[in-house]
């Protein structure tokens, strides 16, 4: 079984066979270590408020396993509840909101509630109300650590006899009929009767050496940090304003503010940081929490990475269309680090016995873009 792409996602996959007694895994990075893709851009945001039962689905599972990664991998993934306040400007998004947590508690998510403006301030007083309809507050949301889970992955994985091999980039296939024989490396060829594609957002280039398209893109997303300060409690929930997907969170004493960017056109695959990004970002920052107007950012601790993106935003998951041999597991969307704990333990099962078990994946079909059945409900962020 070769796995290419050693991010959080391919690490708990690979950790997840090998824990059901599949220990013959390879797992090939092309970078000089872990944690050079996404996976080591990430915030680390953890939430089960979304707008889809499978989404909120697999967080739940994810949590449940989150809260047992200090037993079974001897690390601390970081959990830690502090919660995610989403807050509406009008009417319109109070109801998308609202729907959103219908959907939640429908799926189990019970905790998740509405606030009003009192308690919206409670929850975090650092925030501009004037203006507010009102929000979402779920209090079992909150945050991980991206590389701390990945390591107790990869090593755990490595205890169970799972070899990584890093600078070692899947160059092609070479394919038998509609399988794929052997993975082609600098190294030579490497025989396999199973392949898993979890190069996060370069997954597209890696299934079209298969001769599959899937419909992976990446999206640069850039994160602004301050100098480190008691500006803001560092239990602060994570705070979403839905107008325009502006929020931010504390990691150790830095304050990170986060705005979505408009997808780049001329090279989609450019991670670098843009200057004349951080002027708006600031402005949003400045007028809706008042406290930073004088705190000062540091510019070299900010830093830009790529989502990977799918056209509903949520994760595909089995077996490629038309690849007898090829797994997927790519297009989290940017929720990747939160959801690689299920992820890995549903392909494993759909590897192993045939079919997710633990939980009704179907949702996650790769080939529902071409059955024109993409999942319906807002990720909300
Ligand atoms: C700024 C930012 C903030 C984010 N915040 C959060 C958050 O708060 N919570 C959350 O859950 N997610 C967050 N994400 C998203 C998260 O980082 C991703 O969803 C997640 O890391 C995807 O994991 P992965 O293992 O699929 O991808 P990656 O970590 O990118 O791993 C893929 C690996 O594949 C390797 N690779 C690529 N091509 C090849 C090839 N041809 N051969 C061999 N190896 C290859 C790469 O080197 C890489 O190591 C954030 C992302 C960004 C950019």
């Amino acid at each position: 079984m070769v796995v290419i792409g050693a991010g959080v996602i391919g690490a708990s996959i690979a950790y997840h066979l090998a824990a059901r007694g599949c220990s013959r895994v390879l797992v090939l990075d092309c970078g000089e270590q872990p944690g050079q893709g996404s996976t080591g851009r990430a915030t680390g945001g953890f939430r089960a408020q979304f707008g889809s039962a499978i989404n909120v689905r697999l967080s739940l599972l994810s949590r449940e396993k989150l809260r047992r990664v200090q037993d079974e991998l001897g690390v601390d993934s970081g959990y830690r509840p502090c919660g995610y306040l989403f807050l509406a400007r009008d009417a319109d998004q109070l109801a998308a909101l609202l729907a959103a947590q219908h959907v939640q508690h429908a799926a189990g998510l019970y905790e998740a509630r509405q606030v009003d403006a009192g308690a919206f301030q409670q929850l975090n007083p650092a925030v501009n109300s004037e203006g507010l309809a009102g929000g979402v507050f779920c209090p079992t949301d909150g945050f991980i650590r991206p590389l701390d889970l990945l390591r107790g992955y990869i090593d755990g994985a490595k205890r169970l006899g799972v070899q990584f091999s890093y600078a070692q980039p899947c160059e092609g296939f070479r394919m038998d009929g509609d399988r794929i024989a052997a993975v082609q490396t600098p190294a030579g060829q490497i025989a396999a009767a199973w392949v898993v594609n979890a190069a996060g957002a370069w997954a597209a280039q890696v299934a079209r050496h298969a001769g599959v398209r899937i419909p992976i893109t990446p999206l640069r997303r850039q994160v602004a940090a301050t100098h480190p300060g008691d500006w803001l409690p560092e239990e602060m929930p994570m705070t979403i304003f839905v107008e325009d997907g502006f929020h931010l969170r504390v990691r150790d004493g830095r304050v990170l503010l986060l705005w979505p960017d408009q997808p780049r056109e001329d090279d989609p695959f450019d991670a670098s940081f843009d200057d004349a990004w951080l002027a708006p970002v600031l402005s949003r920052a400045h007028e809706r929490i008042p406290c930073l107007a004088d705190v000062p950012i540091d510019r070299a601790r900010c830093w830009a990475g790529l989502y990977e993106m799918s056209p509903d935003k949520h994760a595909l998951l089995g077996l490629a269309p038309g690849v007898e041999n090829l797994y997927l597991a790519n297009g989290s969307s940017g929720h990747g680090v939160m959801h690689a704990p299920a992820l890995g333990q549903l392909l494993a099962e759909m590897i192993l016995d045939g079919r997710a078990t633990t939980l009704d994946a179907h949702a996650l079909r790769p080939s529902r873009f071409a059955e024109g059945q993409p999942n319906e409900g807002t990720a909300l962020l």
